[in-house]
């Protein structure tokens, strides 16, 4: 299901274009406009849900699409020094678009703790 009013919607059916890195059914990989990291990859369902803390039992395939891109985008992108995954939720977690988002960071040595 998409929202027409959502922003990862509009990107994940081509109505707003973006550089499509990976894609399938499930699941679209790309750049994040204001990258915080050499490589910074934005990973998202087609189908829109506004966060993990909307998340009910029907999401669980899902979840193993999204985490599989993962793997599949950090190889495409030479990732071998290892990598960041984020997902931010609400806005204690720093959520600012209301579509699930997983941030996929790479290219540099990243921190701990994060911000
Ligand atoms: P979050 O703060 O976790 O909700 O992350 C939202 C991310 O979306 C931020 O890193 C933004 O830079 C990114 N972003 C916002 N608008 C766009 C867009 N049109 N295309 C790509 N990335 C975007
Ligand atoms: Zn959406």
């Amino acid at each position: 299901m998409t929202h027409t009013d959502c922003l990862f919607c509009k990107i994940a059916t081509g109505a707003i274009p973006t550089t499509r890195l990976y894609e399938n059914d499930h699941i679209l990989a790309f750049p994040d406009l204001n990258p915080q990291a050499p490589t910074h990859i934005l990973i998202i369902p087609k189908d829109h849900l506004n966060s993990l803390a909307e998340a009910t039992s029907t999401h669980t395939e899902v979840f193993g699409h999204l985490l599989s891109a993962v793997t599949e985008v950090a190889r495409q992108q030479h990732l071998d020094g290892g990598y960041r995954t984020v997902i931010n939720t609400g806005p204690d977690g720093g959520q600012t678009v209301g579509h699930l988002h997983l941030h996929l960071l790479g290219g540099r040595a990243m921190h701990w703790p994060p911000g």
